[in-house]
C-alpha cells in the first residue's frame, strides 16, 4: 500500500534526530541543566548583525507582491549573478549566474545534484567517516553507495578508493571541513584526488563527478583557507549552504554551482534544473535568496566555537579520552574507550550526555561531540565525561 522504502525512511529516523528529539524530551523532565545535549550540527552562534538588519530593510522596502512570490525554477538572476560575482572574486572560477542553482540548503543541493547524474546501476562513493543523509539521496535516486572504509586514519585512503571504484561510478562526494571529523583536505590530497579522477575519465573516456559538499567552509580554525575543488577539478559541482556559515539552517538557503569548465556544464545544469523540479523544490525561499545576494561576502564570527574546540578537546585530552583535534566545523571525533561506539552512547546518556555514536557516519567505535554549544554547557559537562570515563575504566 506504501513505498516501503519511504515508510521506512520516515518510521526510523536518523539516530541524530532520534538523539536530539531525546535530548529535548529529557531536558524538559529532568531540567536543562541536568542534560549536555552535543548532539546535532545547530549553530549556537547567531548570524552576523547584519543579517537583521538586511532582512528588515527587505521586508520593509521591497515591493510585498514580490518580495513574496515564485523566482525562476533556478533562482533569481540577480541572486545568482551575485552569488556567481562573489566566487569570481575570492577564488578567480569564471562562474556566471547562468551555473548558479539557488537551492533549500546544502540537502536540497546534494539530492538534486545525485538526482541529476544518477543513471540506472550508477555509483557513488563516499568517504567514510561520512555525512549519512548520502546514503540516502544516492539510494532514492536509484544509485549504490560505495563507502570508502574508516580505519581511524582522517586522511583519504587512496588505495581503498581505488578499490572502490569502478566502470559503474558516476561521482566521487567529497566533503571538507568534515561532519562529523572536521578534518580540513590540504592542497596535496586534493590535488591527488584531482589527478585521480584525471586519470580515471582518461580510463574511462567519460567524465567521473566531483560533488564538493562544503556547508563548513567557513568554518576553518587554520591560518590556511581550504582549496577550492573546481579550481583544480573541472568536473566538480559544488554543493554549498549558508546553514552553518551565517546560522541560518532553519531558513533553508544555499545553491549548486556547476563548474562552466565542467565537460558539457550546459547539459549537467539543465540535469539539475530537472532533478530540481522532479523533486518538486519549484524555488528556493525567495526573501533567503534576496538576503543572500545582499550577503555573500559575510563570514561568521568562529571565535567561540574555536574556544569551545580547544576546551573540550584539552578538557577530554586531559581526562584520558583519544580525540582528533579538528580543523574545521564545530565537531570532536572521539574515540569510544569501551571499543562499541553504540553502547557508550548508552552509558553517556545515563550521566546526561547526548553524543552520537559514529556507527551512523560508518566509523564504529568512535563518537562524534557537536561543539555549538554554549561555553556553560563544555564546562557543566566535564565533571559528567570524567565520571563516565573512570566508569568505563573499571570494568
Ligand atoms: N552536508 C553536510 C556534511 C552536513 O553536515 C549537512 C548538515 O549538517 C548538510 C550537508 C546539509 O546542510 P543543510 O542544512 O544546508 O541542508
Amino acid at each position: 500500500m506504501l513505498n516501503e522504502e519511504m515508510y521506512s525512511l520516515g518510521s526510523k529516523r536518523s539516530v541524530i534526530r532520534e538523539l536530539f528529539e531525546y535530548g529535548k524530551a529529557r531536558a524538559a523532565e529532568m531540567g536543562k541543566d541536568k542534560v549536555f545535549d552535543f548532539s546535532i550540527g545547530n549553530p549556537s552562534v547567531p548570524p552576523p548583525t547584519e543579517v537583521a538588519k538586511k532582512l528588515k530593510e527587505l521586508v520593509l522596502n521591497t515591493d510585498a507582491a514580490a518580495l513574496h512570490g515564485y523566482t525562476s525554477a533556478q533562482g533569481d538572476p540577480a541572486v545568482r549573478a551575485a552569488v556567481a560575482n562573489s566566487l569570481k572574486a575570492r577564488f578567480n572560477t569564471p562562474y556566471t549566474a547562468d551555473n548558479i542553482y539557488m537551492t533549500c540548503g546544502a540537502s536540497a543541493a546534494l539530492a538534486i545534484t545525485i538526482r541529476a547524474l544518477c543513471e540506472k546501476d550508477d555509483e557513488f562513493v563516499i568517504f567514510a567517516p561520512y555525512f549519512p543523509e548520502y546514503e540516502v539521496f544516492i539510494k532514492s535516486a536509484g544509485g549504490t553507495p560505495v563507502s570508502v572504509s574508516f580505519d581511524g586514519d582522517l586522511g583519504i585512503d587512496f588505495d581503498s578508493l581505488e578499490k572502490a571504484v569502478s566502470d559503474k561510478t558516476k561521482a566521487l562526494i567529497v566533503n571538507s571541513p568534515n561532519n562529523p571529523s572536521g578534518t580540513v583536505y590540504g592542497e596535496k590530497t586534493i590535488s591527488r584526488l584531482a589527478e585521480f579522477a584525471k586519470a580515471f575519465e582518461k580510463k574511462h573516456g567519460r567524465p567521473l563527478f566531483i560533488i564538493a559538499d562544503e556547508p563548513y567552509r567557513e568554518l576553518v580554525y587554520g591560518s590556511a583557507e581550504p582549496p577550492f575543488i573546481p579550481n583544480y577539478y573541472d568536473d566538480t559541482i559544488y554543493c554549498y549552504s549558508y546553514s552553518k556559515s551565517l546560522s541560518l539552517a532553519g531558513e533553508r538557503i544555499g545553491y549548486i554551482a556547476v563548474s562552466p569548465k565542467a565537460q558539457c556544464a550546459k547539459d549537467v545544469y539543465y540535469a539539475v534544473m530537472g532533478a530540481g523540479r522532479a523533486l518538486g523544490y519549484v524555488c528556493a525561499p525567495v526573501l533567503f535568496q534576496r538576503l543572500i545576494a545582499e550577503c555573500t561576502d559575510l563570514r561568521p564570527n568562529i571565535s567561540a566555537y574555536r574556544e569551545n574546540r580547544d576546551l573540550l578537546a584539552n578538557g577530554l585530552s586531559e581526562i584520558g579520552y583519544e580525540c582528533v583535534l579538528p580543523d574545521g566545523a564545530f565537531y570532536l571525533f572521539v574515540k569510544s574507550p569501551i571499543g562499541d561506539s553504540i553502547e557508550f552512547a548508552h552509558k553517556a546518556k545515563e550521566e546526561g550526555i547526548i553524543i552520537v555514536p559514529g556507527d551512523d557516519f560508518a566509523a564504529r567505535g568512535w563518537m562524534r561531540i557537536a561543539y555549538c554549544v554554549s561555553k556553560d554547557v563544555i564546562d557543566r559537562s566535564m565533571p559528567a565525561f570524567r565520571k563516565l570515563f573512570e566508569s568505563c575504566m573499571k570494568k
